[in-house]
């Protein structure tokens, strides 16, 4: 909401679309309805496994599900139906939200949950494939703690550690070695799409409308007017992520995550 305050333009980055879609035995569509979103939520709670896998609670999102007692126009009865979820609009940067506030009906207080979850380098979609690029974290407990952001540089391809004035870099890299990470603290993860067919190339592609030669060797731009298209990332060896951008992204990050921490305090 403070993004898209502050500018339309730049919470269009953040901006997908839901479509979520109620179909009868018989396939009749009983309710459709598209929505925006700018984060997707994930329920740590919804399994009872270890560890929580990020990779399966996306795909869950997408899983179509069983509805009982569900009335059609077309069958003019109550019926038998299933509910399914795909994102008709790909953002260019995902972000994913992991659920850590909840509330206990048990205890009727609020908590937060550490539960480690499993984190995926990349996650696949119908049309993008999004690589990880930042985690928010949240370190403390419900009523206070600490947020930090683990950030991976575009220039060096090196994940760096911002503490409020603090940066250094990150001693042990995420996925080195075993390819997987791990994280307690993990709040916010955010996705850059990439396109689809060059998943392993860890420089996204050149598009068939643009070349080298007609883009200044020094670009960084980010075009966002385009809500079809992903961001068209800079290729140049020389391109830089300056410092303040990537302050932008961690106080925007910051800021966000902060107000759905005092939302969920409020609305719960
Ligand atoms: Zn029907």
């Amino acid at each position: 909401m403070i993004l898209r305050k502050i500018s339309t333009r730049a919470s269009k980055v953040f901006q997908g679309a839901l479509r979520d879609t109620t179909k009868c035995s018989k396939r009749h569509i009983i309710i459709a309805e598209t929505n925006p979103f700018w984060t997707l939520p994930l329920a740590l709670n919804d399994t009872h496994d270890s560890s929580y896998s990020v990779e399966t609670g996306f795909k869950r999102i997408f899983q179509s599900k069983p509805l009982n007692g569900v009335y059609c126009n077309e069958c003019e009865e109550t019926t038998e139906a299933t509910s399914g979820c795909e994102m008709v609009v790909f953002p260019p940067i995902l972000t994913l939200l992991l659920k850590k506030f909840d509330f206990d009906d048990n205890t009727r207080t609020h908590s937060k949950t550490n539960r480690r979850v499993h984190v995926p380098p990349a996650l696949e979609t119908k049309e993008k494939t999004y690589e990880l690029y930042a985690v928010v974290n949240h370190i403390g407990s419900l009523r206070g703690g600490h947020y930090t952001a683990t950030i991976r540089s575009n220039e060096d391809r090196t994940w760096y550690e911002f503490d409020d004035t603090h940066v250094y870099k990150v001693e042990e890299q995420l996925f080195d070695g075993t390819g997987t990470y791990n994280s307690s603290t993990a709040y916010l993860l955010v996705y850059r799409a990439s396109a689809k067919h060059d998943a392993t190339n860890q420089i996204p592609p050149q598009t068939p409308n643009t070349s080298h030669s007609s883009r200044p060797p020094d670009s960084t731009t980010v075009e966002i007017g385009n809500d079809e298209s992903s961001p068209k990332l800079c290729k140049s060896p020389t391109c830089k992520m300056t410092p303040p951008r990537i302050a932008l992204i961690v106080i925007v990050s910051v800021l966000v995550a902060i107000l759905i921490v005092v939302l969920a305090i409020i609305y719960r």
